[in-house]
């Protein structure tokens, strides 16, 4: 196996070609920086960023409400959005269904918001919860009555028992 070496642009250290990421835009098919540097430079320019906006964090937020109250999501970007949503779910069935049968399983927000606005409710974070609050009690119920249903010779026996060892207390009480 043959083991070619590149030197880094940043450190100058001559490495082994795996030390640097691929990148098929260059012409060796590699980054011309080693992956150490890359790691480097994204925590640096972490920082950086982050020492920006601590420094201009005024400036910023003023410049994105500005710009929000200026130009509000033209309904070109928003037709693409719905568009590109469209075509994901279009091919992404499957996990659509997955997604769809979690949010039902989880009571997840966006559900019990569908449900409230169904029932004619207004969808705040406090009907929320009490809607979730009722359909989980629905649903523990709907559970018990299933389970009675297929228990219920079980359940008869259970009943006949307990009622004969109440009569024999009884006869015991009248005995004594
Ligand atoms: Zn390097």
């Amino acid at each position: 196996m043959v083991v070619s070496f590149k030197k880094c642009t940043k450190c100058n250290k001559v490495k082994p070609m795996e030390e640097f990421r691929l990148d098929k835009s260059k012409p060796d098919g590699h980054y011309p920086r080693c992956r150490s540097c890359l790691k480097e430079d994204r925590y640096e320019n972490k920082e950086r960023t982050h020492t920006y906006y601590i420094k201009h964090k005024e400036r910023i937020i003023s410049k994105i409400r500005e710009r929000q109250r200026t130009y509000p999501m033209s309904s070109t970007s928003y037709e693409r959005q719905l568009k590109n949503g469209k075509r994901w779910r279009a091919d992404n069935q499957e996990r659509v269904k997955e997604l769809a049968q979690q949010a039902v399983m989880e009571l997840k927000d966006f559900y019990v918001a569908a449900i409230l606005r169904q029932g004619g409710t207004e969808v705040t974070p406090e009907t929320i919860i009490l809607k979730r609050q009722q359909v989980l009690m629905k649903r523990t119920l709907k559970q018990f009555k299933k389970w009675r249903e297929e228990n219920e010779s079980d359940s008869a026996d259970v009943q006949t028992e307990q009622y004969e060892n109440e009569e024999n207390y009884g006869r015991d009480i009248q005995a004594g």
